[in-house]
């Protein structure tokens, strides 16, 4: 399957941003057919550049990861990228996946450490395995005939001890180690982006493929949630319309879709790279805020 390092290239020389969607593998498989036989179904009409699948805490989610990174590419043809983390592996494991993914077409890999299980306290690496995701990138990159992407975190990573600036140096790392592009954490403040994007660059002396993460609110509770695992900061005007709006989740996903779409057109204004949407598995609000822009993939041409 395509490189995603070279759908960027092709989508930047247009001025146009790669559009991608990240989903999980539901825990039911109820919740796969739905994905498969409603979201990806609806999406279809954004013409998406890419999707990503992600990798539960400890590797708990190996096999259905692989099998819908692999079933998105092989019957609906959209590239796609797997997660992989290094919690609960030592190196061997590592490569055994690898080697499952390429065997079966997957090309595009985002290289993580992980969180503990549980998404909480101290990350322990395991002996023989990797404390830290530039090593992930670097046996990636050293195996060869890959893609591979790193998350950055625009408002640096919630257990950097040392600060952002610390935390955006570590993703320099990465770069130099070999990954070809950066996903963001979500982020609802776009200057805490424009820093993260100005300092990385200069640091790098060149720029690279940004694919930006953007979650269109659809619950004040659930974002609360999600924010105090992965330390993003809620705006204080956000926090008090989701005050406000409580637990009217119709006004919610309403409210969400206008952020996110006013969000993204200063973010297209200052010609981000690729926009990565957390769409937590569902199409409503992704084609929405789409719908709002003009916005789609440009799969296939
Ligand atoms: C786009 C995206 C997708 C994600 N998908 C998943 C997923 O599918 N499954 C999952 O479990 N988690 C996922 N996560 C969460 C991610 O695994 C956690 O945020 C994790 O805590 C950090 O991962 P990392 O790859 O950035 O780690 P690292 O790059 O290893 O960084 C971890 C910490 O170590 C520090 N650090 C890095 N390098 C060094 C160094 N050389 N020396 C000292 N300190 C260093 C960093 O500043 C940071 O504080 C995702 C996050 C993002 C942004």
């Amino acid at each position: 399957m395509q490189f995603i390092r070279d759908i960027q290239k092709k989508r930047g020389q247009a001025g146009k941003p790669v559009v991608s969607v990240e989903f999980f593998p539901p825990k039911t498989d109820a919740g796969m057919v739905s994905l498969f036989d409603e979201t990806l179904k609806e999406l279809d009409v954004l013409d998406l550049d890419f999707c990503s699948v992600t990798y539960g805490a400890g590797g708990s989610t190996t096999d259905k990861t692989l099998e819908m990174v692999t079933r998105i590419q092989n019957t609906l043809k959209i590239p796609a990228m797997m997660h992989l983390t290094c919690v609960n592996a030592v190196r061997e494991q590592l490569a055994e996946v690898v080697d499952k993914a390429v065997d079966s077409g997957i090309s595009n890999i985002l290289a993580l450490r992980g969180d503990p299980p549980g998404g909480t306290g101290e990350f322990v690496p395991t002996p023989g395995g990797f404390e830290y995701s530039y090593q992930l990138v670097d046996f990636l990159k050293k195996r060869g005939g890959l893609c591979i992407g790193t998350a950055g975190f625009p408002e640096g990573h919630i257990h950097c001890r040392d600060g952002k600036h610390a935390d955006w140096d570590h993703l320099v790392n990465k770069i130099h180690h070999g990954a070809d592009f950066i996903v963001t954490q979500l982020f609802f403040d776009n200057h805490d982006f424009f820093e993260f994007r100005d300092y990385v660059y200069e640091k790098l002396g060149r720029p690279v493929p940004i694919e930006v993460g953007v979650l269109p609110v659809v619950s004040g509770k659930q974002l609360k949630r999600f924010t105090e695992l992965c330390g993003a900061r809620i705006p204080a005007a956000m926090l008090s319309d989701l005050d406000r709006i409580g637990e009217d989740d119709q006004a919610a996903v309403q409210y969400g879709i206008e952020y996110a779409s006013r969000q993204l057109q200063e973010l297209m204004d200052a010609k981000v790279s690729g926009i990565h949407f957390y769409c937590l598995n569902k199409s409503y609000s992704t084609i929405e805020v789409c719908r709002n822009l003009g916005l789609k993939g440009q799969r296939g041409q």
